[in-house]
């Protein structure tokens, strides 16, 4: 008997625990596919982009998170329920190979939208992946470095230019990670002035933070333009070139620096071609249990289904829903495995936060009550640090966070990420493939246990 993974971010992770925690030795197999071997904490990817928390603190190896499960690093490509089996690369050999299951959980999670917008996915810098967080990190440097160079006031000042679009959480998050990291920096670059640096906030909605209560939208709002930011709402991008976005409106913004946090869909990878039932904007429609209908051993969670809630509409893609929605997905399957009912999953979100950077945030707590400021900032912290995965990596973040108290972030630009700087919107676009060799030794089957 074999239970698969795919995927190991927050929903992978939290069925593994679940399966090792209750399938008794020898009841079944726990093998994890994925195309990274650690999972990444998103929550503070904006701090990563700004340089608060060091670029490898926030990843935890799954290795070291799970004791019973087999790991392989490997890219999925498709998933065949009719053969039981999934067809995926092997990361670093460039091996296609085949495995069978007997149940898998599909937690592949989103990817990066820029809804076909001309110009858009190839140049904007996305903030999903820790390649991302890294490669932003860098360019904000090589601007700084750039601009302390150019002569000309014009080019100066467009090149300080930056536009984050999208006025979710982690635009809002980004942006006051911007504010402070060029507030930390900027005394190092003689010929750069703080009146040179623009930062510019585009959402397409009426208000930031929409969903979350009104109050934590309009201080978000406040707190951003008293520290300098240009807020600009109810204007979407409609293309964008290489000096700079047009707005729907008609509107310019003159920037070689695009932030895309306006959206992400569901990845397409396994959903294509593999006949699970879809919603309209291609989640995989699951059961209450987590169960994909029609297709038994299949199960879906995270930001790849659409879960419903039992009032008409579906639970939200967060993190917060996938860590709950694991165990029950875990106990469901051991549930199948022994001939016993399954149970619906049923959660009452906490509440959102969003951390400004300054050493402020908003809260929503539950009961739709807002806490904002340094309260917030500080249950951000407390919170978020709770729930990153190893004492070692809670005691990293803990540290730079306490370093960045004392010092100034960290200017020095890492030719690392220049060389292969691509972002995941190019790549999830379909403009860059991923940097797998090709598969040369056809196909393998992994045996049976
Ligand atoms: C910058 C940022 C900040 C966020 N902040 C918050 C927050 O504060 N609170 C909150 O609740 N949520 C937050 N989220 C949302 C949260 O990250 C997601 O909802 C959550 O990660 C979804 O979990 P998941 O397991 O479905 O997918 P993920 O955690 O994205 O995991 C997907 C996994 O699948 C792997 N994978 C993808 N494709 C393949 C493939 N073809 N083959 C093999 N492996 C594959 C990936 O490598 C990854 O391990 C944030 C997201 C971002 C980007």
């Amino acid at each position: 008997m074999r239970v698969l993974v795919l995927g190991s971010g927050f929903g992978a992770i939290a069925v593994a625990h679940g399966l090792e925690r209750r399938l008794r030795r020898g009841e079944a197999e726990i093998v994890m596919i994925s195309r990274e071997n650690f999972s990444l904490f998103t929550p503070m990817l904006p701090e990563v982009s700004s340089g608060e928390i060091d670029v490898r603190h926030i990843v935890t190896p799954v290795r070291s998170q799970l004791r019973r499960t087999r790991f392989i690093l490997g890219e999925v490509k498709a998933l065949l329920p009719r053969e039981r089996a999934v067809q995926f690369t092997h990361i670093l050999t460039g091996d296609n190979e085949e495995v069978q299951y007997d149940h898998v959980v599909v937690a592949i999670g989103s990817v990066t939208s820029t809804f076909g917008l001309p110009g858009v996915a190839e140049r904007v810098f996305a903030l999903k992946t820790l390649e991302d967080a890294g490669i932003l990190r860098n360019r904000l440097m090589w601007l700084l470095e750039l601009a302390d160079a150019v002569s000309d006031e014009i080019e100066r000042k467009r090149l300080l230019s930056i536009v984050v679009v999208g006025g979710g959480f982690t635009g809002v998050e980004t942006t006051g990670e911007l504010v402070e990291l060029f507030r930390s920096v900027v005394r190092y670059y003689p010929n750069v002035k703080r009146s040179d640096i623009r930062i510019v906030l585009v959402e397409g909605g009426a208000s930031l933070l929409q969903g979350l209560p009104a109050r934590m939208g309009e201080y978000s709002q406040r707190d951003l333009v008293r520290r300098g930011v240009e807020v600009l709402l109810g204007d979407g991008v409609a293309s964008a070139d290489d000096q700079g976005l047009m707005l729907a409106s008609g509107k310019r913004i003159e920037t070689r620096t695009i932030v895309w946090s306006a959206g992400v869909r569901p990845n397409p990878q396994l959903s294509s071609g593999s006949g699970l039932p879809l919603t309209k904007r291609g989640l995989i429609a699951v059961e209450r249990d987590l169960s994909v209908p029609g297709f038994p051993g299949v199960w879906a969670l995270g930001d790849s289904a659409a879960i419903p809630d039992g009032a008409g509409g579906t639970y939200p893609q967060t993190a917060q829903h996938a860590i709950r929605e694991g165990p029950v997905l875990a106990r469901n399957i051991v549930a199948t495995l022994r001939g016993e009912p399954t149970m619906p999953f049923r959660y009452d979100a906490l509440g959102m936060m969003a951390s400004l950077g300054g050493r402020k945030a908003v809260a929503e707590l539950p009961g739709r009550r807002v806490l904002t400021g340094f309260p917030a900032w500080f249950l951000w912290r407390s919170y978020y640090l709770s729930r990153l995965p190893g004492l070692d990596r809670k005691l990293r973040v803990a540290f730079d966070w306490t370093l960045e108290l004392l010092f100034p972030r960290d200017i020095s630009e890492l030719r690392i990420y220049s060389e292969r700087a691509q972002s995941s919107a190019a790549r999830d676009a379909g403009l860059v493939r991923r940097s797998i060799p090709d598969g040369t030794a056809g196909a393998h089957r992994t045996p049976d246990p």
